[in-house]
């Protein structure tokens, strides 16, 4: 197949079906493409850009590119590998990559917003007052130092999913109920975990994902109880 026809499929394939499933904003698929021609459409997959690089390739403020640039790793269209004084080493993904990881709701939802409706009685996507799915609600939270201190002190600066210890700039807030699936940034829906569990996890139900760790031998039974009832716990808290 030739390079053009290559570009041409990856091309409808992020218009006709990753931009309305992760329902990507002006920022994101501006940075997205970008992404992709710097690494899958030269045979790359990883490239590394500096915090002033990201701000060029948006044209926004380096603080606001970050932003837009976490949201693409949390709708999985790319992953932090590595952090450095040159800059951020990022691993970008197709939407074949990226599209079997999502919740079949999320896929459904973008081949007809017709089914909107019924599909938000369905399952638990939350609607925005114009109907629309609420997947992607912004607040303080991830960037309010005291909130994330608070969560890391709750989770005794370990790993809620692994218990690894947990280390400056080497965590993440991780939701529990994943936000397409309605879940809040809400501190009883917020734990402080490795960035490789945050990674692995991605749209799991979090039990599941637990359970998962204990096949791998990474959670011992007694541990994977624990967890669980950690799990439990934190559904229940206020
Ligand atoms: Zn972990």
């Amino acid at each position: 197949m030739s390079a053009h026809s290559t570009a041409a499929r990856l091309w409808m394939a992020v218009e006709d079906r990753l931009i309305p499933a992760l329902r990507l904003t002006t920022h994101e698929r501006a940075i997205y493409y970008h992404l992709l021609r710097r690494t899958r459409l030269v045979g790359r997959r990883m490239l590394r850009i500096s915090r002033r690089q990201m701000a060029c390739v948006s044209g926004l403020s380096t603080y606001t590119a970050r932003q837009y640039f976490r949201l693409l790793a949390r709708k999985q269209c790319i992953r932090f590998v590595d952090r450095g004084a040159a800059g951020c080493l990022l691993s970008v993904f197709l939407p074949d990559e990226i599209l079997p990881r999502l919740p079949a709701g999320i896929l459904a939802d973008s081949a007809s917003s017709g089914q909107l409706a019924s599909l938000a009685r369905r399952s638990p996507i939350a609607l925005d007052a114009a109907g629309q799915p609420r997947a992607w609600p912004r607040t303080d939270h991830f960037r309010n130092e005291n909130f994330r201190a608070r969560i890391l002190h709750r989770d005794c600066h370990r790993c809620f999913y692994c218990r690894r210890a947990l280390h400056l700039g080497k965590w993440t807030l991780d939701h529990v109920v994943p936000i397409v699936r309605g879940g809040l940034d809400t501190a009883s829906n917020l734990v402080a975990c490795c960035v490789h569990c945050n990674w692995e996890k991605s749209f799991t139900p979090a039990a599941e994902f637990l359970k998962s760790l204990a096949r791998k031998k990474i959670l011992t039974p007694s541990r994977l109880r624990s967890r669980l009832h950690a799990l439990r716990s934190l559904a229940s808290a206020p």
